[in-house]
C-alpha cells in the first residue's frame, strides 16, 4: 500500500548569484534538503530514517515525541510516521493550548497538520515539560499510551546523526566550507562525521547558549567544525526587521524561501560575513537548506499581531 521509501533523489546544488559575491569572489551554492520530501522535509527527513527504521525492526507501532507548538520536528514526526505506518504522539508545551483544542488547531497549521496527519497531541504544562526527560515522567507516559518508541525533543539521538551523516556527498566534495543552522547540534554533528577532510563546517545556532559545543562532542570526534554566536537575532524564535527584510529580499533575488528560525539566520550569516571578507578569494561555500517552512505561516501570525510585514513563501 505505502510507496514511501527513505531513498533520496539527487538534487543538484544551486549556486547563489550576488554582488556582494562578485565582489569577496567567493562563490555559495546552497544544498536544497528543504526539496528532500513535500511533508518530511530537509533535516527532519535525515534525523527520523534510522529511527523509524529501528523503531519498525523492534516491533514498536507508536512514536512518542516532544515538541512546541510551531516544531519542525513535531510536524515532520507527524507525517513521517503516517507514511510509514506508525502511529505518533505529540508531546507538546502549554497545557493552555487543549482548553479550546478546535480553535488550537484552527489558529495553529502546524498542530493541525500534525493532527491530521494522525497525530495525538498531549498537551502539557511548560514546568511537566522541562522535566519530560526524566524517568518519572516517561513512565507516566507509558502508563497511560502503552509502549511507544522515544523520539528526543528536537529529534537528535546517534540515530539522527547518522541520517544526517548522508546529507553530504561525493558531489560537494569540491567545497571548502558547508554552512548549516544550528538547533540541538544533530545535524551539524553529521555534516561534522560525514564530511571530507579539507572542509570545515561553520554552524550558526538558531538560540543563545553555550551548550551546544558540548552537545556536538557527544556525537562527534572530528574538531572540523565551529559555532558562529553572532546571529541569533536574540534568542530561539526571535527575529527583527532586518531579518525579515533579508528573508524576503531573498526570495526575491534567489526564488529559494528561508525560514525565520533557522535558514534566514544563517543565511543572514553568510553573507555578513562575507561583506566582512572573512572568506579569502575563491572559497567555496556550500550552504545547507535544512527546511523548516512550514514554520512561516506559524511566524506569520505573530508578525501579523505586531504590525510587522509578513514573510514570502
Ligand atoms: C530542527 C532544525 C534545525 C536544527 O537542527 P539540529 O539538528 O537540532 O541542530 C535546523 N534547521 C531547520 C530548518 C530545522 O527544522
Amino acid at each position: 500500500m505505502t510507496t514511501f521509501s527513505w531513498e533520496t533523489k539527487k538534487i543538484e546544488n544551486k549556486e547563489v548569484i550576488h554582488p556582494i559575491l562578485e565582489e569577496a569572489k567567493v562563490s555559495l551554492f546552497i544544498k536544497r534538503e528543504d526539496l528532500l520530501h513535500n511533508q518530511v522535509s530537509g533535516n527532519k527527513f535525515r534525523k527520523l530514517k534510522y529511527n523509524l527504521i529501528k523503531a519498525r525492526k523492534l516491533g514498536f507501532d507508536t512514536i512518542l515525541t516532544f515538541g512546541g507548538a510551531y516544531s519542525n520536528h513535531i510536524a515532520a514526526t507527524a507525517a513521517a510516521g503516517k507514511l510509514v505506518g506508525l502511529q505518533t504522539i505529540g508531546v507538546i508545551r502549554g497545557e493552555e493550548l487543549a482548553r479550546d483544542l478546535e480553535k488550537t488547531l484552527l489558529g495553529n497549521s502546524t498542530l493541525r497538520f500534525a493532527s491530521e496527519n494522525g497525530m495525538q497531541l498531549k498537551f502539557v504544562s511548560r514546568a511537566s515539560y522541562r522535566e519530560k526527560a526524566t524517568a518519572s515522567f516517561l513512565e507516566k507516559l507509558k502508563e497511560e499510551f502503552g509502549a511507544f518508541y522515544c523520539i528526543p525533543e528536537g529529534g537528535t539521538n546517534e540515530l539522527a546523526v547518522q541520517g544526517c551523516g548522508e546529507i553530504i556527498g561525493e558531489k560537494d566534495r569540491s567545497f571548502d566550507i558547508i554552512c548549516c543552522a544550528v538547533g540541538t547540534g544533530g545535524t551539524i554533528s553529521g555534516i561534522s562525521n560525514g564530511s571530507y577532510k579539507h572542509q570545515r563546517i561553520i554552524g550558526f545556532p538558531a538560540l543563545k547558549g553555550d551548550f551546544l559545543s558540548a552537545e556536538i562532542k557527544k556525537y562527534t570526534k572530528d574538531s572540523n567544525w565551529d559555532l558562529v554566536n553572532k546571529y541569533h537575532f536574540n534568542g530561539y524564535g526571535k527575529i527583527n526587521l532586518q531579518l525579515i527584510e533579508f528573508i524576503n529580499t531573498f526570495k526575491e533575488e534567489q526564488n529559494i524561501s528561508l525560514d525565520p528560525i533557522y535558514t534566514g539566520k544563517m543565511m543572514y550569516g553568510i553573507f555578513d560575513m562575507i561583506k566582512e571578507g572573512v572568506f579569502t578569494k575563491n572559497t567555496r561555500i556550500l550552504a545547507v537548506h535544512t527546511g523548516g517552512l512550514q514554520g512561516i505561516a506559524g511566524m506569520n501570525k505573530k508578525l501579523e499581531k505586531k504590525n510587522f510585514p509578513p514573510i514570502t513563501i
